[in-house]
């Protein structure tokens, strides 16, 4: 029986990713007020928000701060636009501080409000960049088998799920997608992971040639894969990777929109999977999700390009109403102000061991085939036979009766494809938060078993 709000709820909304048919008889969780890692529902029961919402309130709920600097920015100026030469004191700022935290050279910053659109913009400006240096054929862009990089036509192009192009007639023209680096269900018997990396060196290196490398203009990558499954690459993996991309000239763009501002341990996700990328895409973790804002930190070298196209075109025809929306970026100057203050980058380096150590003793349990992650970032894979490592049938959907029974302990994850349930806690997550949510998980994933048992889905 829906409550009064839910009822109302499924007659006015459609929710992004969710099965709308079943929603309409379970409803949805209407979540209230937050604090710290934890959120409230409007009957005032307690969840550990074990996802930091989609894998961004780094900094947790009810930061004062945050909401001051929002409060003061919109007293101030509310807005005010960046297009034809007009500027305002927190872009500024905020891409000073970007170009000086980057992981590798960055000449110059442009926003955006999402990771889509950042994604987005990171197709354009290659074609426009290409275009500018006098190789219009250099224009395809190489993803990979469940990357995700967003749902706008371009991004939901390069996003390399099929739940994402299904029925949506995507991919566009001109996006490949080449092998996924996860080794625990693409390794040949026997094949290290070094083996293995080579091995998708060498695919990404076929495709190239078979494409023509004169057709191929960028590679796209998350350091870590996030919504495909949290799909850690072997240690040499990125090297091989940049190998193959400069013998070709292609251009190398890191999605950091989950990785970016310490999910990993770093400041940036490229830091810790040793990845040269030349091009980044940040969002998410950018405001702490507190205001929507994303950026696209552009090398000199573009920037160049950008430069002489414009001047011949007379202008730089792209650009959102929001990029640079002076409230957001007031909000993100702040959150970055309070990693570097609070030592938030390096408080995560020291949970790292405690969040590895009972990450990794989730493989014990009967249900989970892998329980990978790097960082404060995880995916747990269930599995009908760890064995074999043989998949439950999809339409099971094991990993969301997880997350059901998740929330009903009390935590908040979520299940992605591959039957694989994520955890991505806000970076503020105590060790005694961190023990309470592998406490929580695990009692769930004991729940999953015994309804599998149950109802005869395991041998
Ligand atoms: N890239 C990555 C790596 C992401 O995880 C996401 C969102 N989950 C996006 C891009 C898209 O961001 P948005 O939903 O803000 O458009």
């Amino acid at each position: 029986m829906l409550t009064n709000l839910q009822a109302r709820d499924v007659e006015t909304l459609v929710h992004p990713y969710t099965n709308l048919a079943t929603l309409r008889d379970t409803g949805p969780l209407i979540l209230e007020r937050g604090q710290g890692v934890w959120v409230h529902d409007v009957d005032g029961k307690p969840y550990l928000e074990g996802m930091a919402g989609l894998w961004c309130t780094a900094l947790g709920y009810g930061n004062e701060e945050l909401v001051e600097a929002a409060a003061t920015q919109m007293r101030k100026l509310p807005f005010t636009h960046i297009f034809g030469g007009k500027s305002h004191d927190p872009a500024i700022e905020l891409a000073e501080k970007l170009k000086e935290m980057a992981p590798v050279p960055i000449s110059k910053v442009f926003f955006t409000s999402s990771g889509s659109e950042a994604n987005d913009t990171q197709m354009k400006l290659v074609w426009y960049m290409n275009n500018a240096l006098g190789r219009p054929n250099k224009k395809k862009i190489i993803s990979r088998v469940r990357a995700y990089h967003g749902v706008t036509i371009a991004s939901a192009s390069l996003t390399g799920l099929a739940g994402n192009h299904n029925d949506f007639d995507l991919p566009i023209a001109g996006v490949r997608h080449t092998t996924s680096p996860h080794h625990y269900r693409l390794a040949l018997p026997g094949e290290s992971e070094e083996a293995f990396a080579t091995r998708l060196a060498a695919d990404l290196e076929a495709l190239i040639l078979a494409e023509g490398p004169d057709t191929v203009a960028a590679f796209i990558a998350e350091p870590v894969m996030g919504a495909g499954g949290v799909i850690v690459p072997p240690r040499t993996y990125y090297p091989k990777i940049k190998a193959v991309l400069e013998k070709y000239d292609v251009f190398f763009i890191a999605d950091e929109v989950i990785t970016g501002f310490g999910r990993l341990g770093t400041a940036f996700g490229s830091e810790a999977m040793e990845m040269k990328p030349d091009s980044i895409s940040v969002a998410k973790a950018l405001s702490s999700a507190y205001q929507p804002i994303g950026a696209v930190m552009i090398p000199e070298a573009m920037y160049q390009a950008l430069l002489e196209e414009s001047r011949k075109l007379g202008s730089f025809g792209h650009g959102f109403t929001y990029s640079g929306h002076p409230v957001a970026a007031a909000v993100a100057l702040k959150t970055l102000e309070i990693y570097d203050r609070e030592n938030v980058f390096e408080r995560v380096r020291a949970k790292i061991p405690q969040f590895d150590a009972r990450r990794a003793a989730l493989e014990d349990h009967p249900l989970v085939g892998e329980a990978r992650g790097k960082g404060l970032v995880a995916g747990i894979e269930l599995v009908a036979d760890k064995k074999t490592k043989a998949q439950f049938d999809p339409k099971l959907g094991m990993a969301a009766k997880c997350v059901a029974f998740a929330q009903e302990e009390g935590l908040i994850v979520r299940s992605v494809f591959g039957d694989a349930v994520t955890i991505c806690p806000p970076l503020v997550i105590s060790p005694a938060e961190i023990d309470e949510l592998f406490d929580r998980l695990t009692r769930a994933l004991d729940r999953t078993l015994d309804w599998a048992v149950r109802e005869r889905h395991l041998a």
